[in-house]
């Protein structure tokens, strides 16, 4: 079943690319930021903070880097995945997932990191 929300579909802005390459990544992941800062979505869990994403991601050192947030206004939980070789996902999840992903270590953030 398919329930828009003004909230969490909102934060998806999309590229001109072609499916499934048609996210704007770092559109995307700004718009997350400023609604985990306005308290309209909430962050559950990540490899990193959401302003360190795009920074692991460009550094190639993780395979995929993950994090999930719940929308306060439908609550659902949200995936949102940056994966180097594939194409970004953002997706609902059940609420259960968070628990079950296989979190594995991140490499220090000086290696990674650019600020
Ligand atoms: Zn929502």
């Amino acid at each position: 079943m398919f329930t828009s929300c003004k909230t969490c579909d909102w934060a998806l802005v999309h590229s001109d690319g072609v499916p499934p390459h048609d996210i704007a990544v770092k559109a995307t992941n700004d718009r997350l930021i400023s609604l985990v800062d306005a308290g309209l979505m909430r962050y559950i869990r990540g490899d990193v903070p959401l302003q360190d994403m795009l920074d692991l991601a460009y550094s190639e050192m993780r395979y995929t880097i993950v994090s999930y947030l719940k929308c306060e206004s439908c609550g659902r939980t949200r995936f949102w995945g940056l994966c180097i070789r594939g194409a970004p996902i953002y997706k609902v999840v059940k609420e259960s997932d968070p628990d079950r992903w296989n979190w594995e270590a991140v490499p220090p953030r000086e290696q990674w990191a650019r600020s």
